[in-house]
Order: structure tokens, then C-alpha cells, then sequence
């Protein structure tokens, strides 16, 4: 008998051969500036962890002090009888933080995702798309059966052409994009995007990720940073990123957040957050609000870790954010960098075809609030000694 599942093995071995087979690196401490992974402490380059929170001394307190007053699980999905006090508390702190009316919490960000585009639009309506948004925006679409236009990343011209054209056509239209990118930590241009939507009448939907904790006043994101209040009617943000915890969540109207509450798939279909991952997220909504210095201390981390990488000759291409991406060009190349990296005691991760197009594969870096000077230079040291042995970094020019 042949295995039925047999070319899965097949595609294993495949990849292996091609160099970009991945083996999931095991975090062996908490997740900090340096951690140990597979038995080796290396500098954390790795994380989405950008203010610390992760293992943070107040949000430990405050999921241990729910845990034992409420218990590990929520019992059921949120329409059920899975909405805890403590979720509506969290839902309520994070729409007073970003100043709209109304916010609904999903297990996830990617859930958050998939779960709005799909719920609030229809195959006969129109979703016009940065090339480079989120799989979990991506699948959202999808599975909304709506038609899909995607446009060149960040060619506002572009989605206007294409809102034109749909000008007078039947069904809605949702112009989304990423508030900043994930591989190449560049910004989206809100303040175009969001004129082009009002011009056709579009709805404007940010997918904040990335954004949260790092732009904006206290990490309120692209819609404070470019001053875009009111003008957004779809704010997605994560809890799993500079909050350190885990969810997703979509801020706006207080009926987009019914409306949610109605027909968001995970919402309705999936069990909600333990009591411990709303209070965690609380306490980081709280020290978002009252330690300015943590963000301070990521962009000036990201300002010197930049301009240090930018003189020691690496491309790190459209980044204007604590994402870093090293470019490399092959899958293979990156892959190798990676691993070299990590022998000398550097975690970056390797980024390859699919994620990113051919040929721009590069190994993504992310430094956070609490990288010591001492940790980035080591850091820089490393990347230069492996990129100069692997021929990764061209020699230095002749001065002029
Ligand atoms: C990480 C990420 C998500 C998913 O967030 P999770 O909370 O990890 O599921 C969604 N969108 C973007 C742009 C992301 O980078």
C-alpha cells in the first residue's frame, strides 16, 4: 500500500535539498533581549516582542491574579457564555485608548482579520488591496467571495485608478492596507489612502499590527501618528505584538462592533481568551499609557541599530520602523545567514519565496525597548563578521 499522503514527504525532501527546509527553533527562557534557544543564549533579534512586555513583572501579576480568582478558561465561545466581565473591560480600555466609540477583541490578529473583511463584505462587493498585506487580510478576502483587486504596494495612484473604474459599479468597496509592513517595516501612506477612499466613497480599513505600541502618541498607532481620527472606519490592531500577550482586536463604530459581534466567524465559532490573557493585555494598555519612555527607547534603539547597519554597508531596504530587514536576494542565501548568525550567537530570522517575492529574500530583524547599546553593537559585530565571511557585505568602497 502507498501512503495517500506520501507527497507531502516528497515536498519535505525537496526542500531540504533546496536549503530552505525549517527546523522550529525551541525558546528555552522567556522571551528577552537575550534568550536561549536550542541551548544556546543568542541575542534576540527574532521577536515581536517591541516594548518588553512579554514577560513583564505587572502583566505576570495581573494574568496570575485573574487565573486565580477566574480561573484558566473562559467555559465557552463570547455569544454563548464565554464574555468574562474582564473581556468587556479590556474591549472598553482599548477603545478609550485609540478614541473611538466601540472595540471587539478576537482571539487573534489574524483572526481579527479574516474575521472582519469576511463578515462585513459580500461576493457582490469590492476589496481593493495593498500587494503586500497580511495572509490573514488576504484570507479574509477570500473568504468574503468579494472581488479582489490587489494594487502595487504602496501606488496610491493605483488604488485610485481602480476605485474610479468601480465608480457607479453595484456593491461596497473596502480600500485596506497594512498601517506598517511586516517583512520590509515601511509605512503605509494613510493620509493618501484615506483621501482616495472618501473620494469614492470607500471604506477605509488599516490593519495596525505592527503599528501598535510603536506610532502614534503612547503606541496608538497610523491613525494617531498621521492624525487620521474619525477618518478610518476599521482599525485592526494585535495584543501579540508590543503587548506581549496574544489577540487581535477591531476598533470603530459601535455598530461595526455589533455588527460583529453578529456574524465574525471566530467571534461566534471559537472559544474566547482566558481570563489571564484579558487581564495581561489590560496591564499593557496601562503601561502603554503611563511609561512613554518604553517607546522612546525603542525608536532610539531603532534610530542608532539602523544608522549602525547603514554604515557597516547592508541593504536594509524601505524600512522606517524597528523592523529591519537585511537583504540578501536568494531564499537559500538567507536561510544559511540565518543559521551562520546563530552559531555566532545572533537570532534573525530567514525569509524566503513564498513570504516574500523571489529574490528578496533577507533575514528580518526587530530590536525592542530593551536591547542594551552593548547587545546591538555585539549584534552589528556578528551580522558584518558572517556577511563578510559568507560574501553576503560588499567590501567597503574606496574613498573617493
Ligand atoms: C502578526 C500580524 C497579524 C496577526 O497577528 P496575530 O495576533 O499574531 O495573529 C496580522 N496582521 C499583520 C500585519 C501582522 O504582522
Amino acid at each position: 500500500m502507498t501512503d495517500p499522503l506520501s507527497y507531502l514527504g516528497d515536498q519535505l525532501n525537496a526542500w531540504r535539498q533546496a536549503g530552505t527546509f525549517q527546523t522550529l527553533r525551541q525558546l528555552q527562557t522567556a522571551c528577552e533581549p537575550v534568550s536561549r534557544f536550542d541551548g544556546r543564549e543568542v541575542i534576540n533579534l527574532a521577536s515581536n516582542n517591541y516594548l518588553g512586555l512579554a514577560n513583564h513583572p505587572k502583566l505576570v501579576e495581573a494574568a496570575l491574579d485573574a487565573t486565580r480568582r477566574l480561573g484558566v478558561g473562559s467555559g465557552a465561545v463570547r455569544t454563548i457564555s464565554g464574555t468574562m466581565a474582564i473581556h468587556m473591560e479590556l474591549e472598553q480600555k482599548i477603545a478609550r485608548f485609540k478614541s473611538v466609540e466601540a472595540c471587539v477583541v478576537f482571539q487573534s490578529g489574524f483572526a481579527a482579520n479574516a474575521g472582519t473583511v469576511s463578515a462585513i463584505l459580500g461576493p457582490d462587493d469590492h476589496i481593493i488591496s495593498d500587494q503586500l498585506n497580511h495572509a490573514s487580510i488576504i484570507d479574509g478576502a477570500r473568504l468574503s467571495k468579494a472581488k479582489i483587486h490587489v494594487f502595487p504596494h504602496k501606488d496610491v495612484a493605483s488604488a485610485a485608478r481602480i476605485l474610479s473604474e468601480l465608480d457607479g459599479a453595484p456593491g461596497r468597496k473596502l480600500l485596506i492596507s497594512d498601517g506598517v509592513f511586516s517583512m520590509d517595516g515601511d509605512i503605509a501612506p494613510m493620509p493618501e489612502l484615506t483621501a482616495v477612499a472618501e473620494r469614492h466613497g470607500a471604506i477605509m480599513m488599516v490593519d495596525d499590527a505592527h503599528a501598535s505600541g510603536v506610532l502614534g502618541r503612547a503606541g496608538r498607532g497610523t491613525i494617531d501618528h498621521f492624525g487620521l481620527h474619525g477618518r478610518v472606519h476599521v482599525q485592526v490592531g494585535t495584543l501579540s505584538k508590543a503587548a506581549g500577550v496574544l489577540g487581535g482586536y477591531v476598533c470603530g463604530s459601535r455598530d461595526l462592533i455589533e455588527f460583529l459581534y453578529h456574524r465574525a466567524r471566530p467571534f461566534l465559532f471559537s472559544t474566547s481568551h482566558p481570563p489571564a490573557v484579558a487581564a495581561a493585555c489590560i496591564a499593557a494598555f496601562e503601561i502603554m499609557e503611563n511609561e512613554p519612555e518604553r517607546i522612546e527607547a525603542l525608536w532610539d534603539n531603532t534610530r542608532y541599530f539602523k544608522a549602525t547597519l547603514a554604515s557597516a554597508g547592508f541593504d536594509t531596504g524601505a524600512s522606517e520602523t524597528p523592523i529591519t530587514p537585511i537583504l540578501v536576494g536568494e531564499a537559500k542565501t538567507a536561510h544559511a545567514f540565518s543559521r551562520a548568525l546563530f552559531e555566532e550567537g545572533l537570532f534573525a530570522t530567514g525569509i524566503g519565496y513564498p513570504t516574500v517575492p523571489e529574490g528578496k529574500a533577507r533575514i528580518r530583524t526587530i530590536v525592542t525597548a530593551t536591547h542594551t547599546r552593548e547587545q546591538l553593537d555585539r549584534a552589528v559585530e556578528i551580522l558584518v563578521r558572517v556577511a563578510r565571511r559568507m560574501n553576503i557585505l560588499r567590501a567597503p568602497l574606496p574613498a573617493a
